[in-house]
């Protein structure tokens, strides 16, 4: 999905948001320096990523999976990298380490 961006003489004055909800049409992954990688074999499902992501785009996937230890879990995560503008947040707030944060290569 392609969208063409405003010239100036078509933005609203003051540049004020006219569309709430508009975000989803703004591919914000496009400012990342360093990328988040959920290593879903490490995760011990606190959802703390996903709720302190503040672009919301931590996915939460259902779907079975077994990690090495043999524990069984019922959903794995993963990321909307076409909206995750690599903050860092969520590689701040796992408390388990379980998500690398990677130099982004373009
Ligand atoms: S790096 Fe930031 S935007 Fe990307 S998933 Fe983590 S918290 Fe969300
Ligand atoms: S914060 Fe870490 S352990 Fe918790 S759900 Fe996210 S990746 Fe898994």
């Amino acid at each position: 999905m392609s969208h063409s961006l405003p010239t100036w003489d078509q933005l609203p004055p003051g540049g004020i948001i006219l569309e709430p909800g508009n975000s989803i049409l703004k591919n914000t992954g496009d400012w990342r320096t360093f990328k988040p990688i959920i290593n879903n074999d490490k995760c011990i499902r606190c959802m703390l990523c996903w709720i302190y992501c503040p672009d919301g785009v931590i996915k939460i996937i259902d779907q079975e999976y077994i990690d090495s230890k043999g524990r069984k879990w019922n959903i794995i995560f993963d990321i909307d990298y076409d909206h995750c503008k690599g903050c860092g947040i969520c590689v701040e707030e796992c408390p388990v380490n379980a998500i690398d944060f990677v130099e982004e290569v373009k």
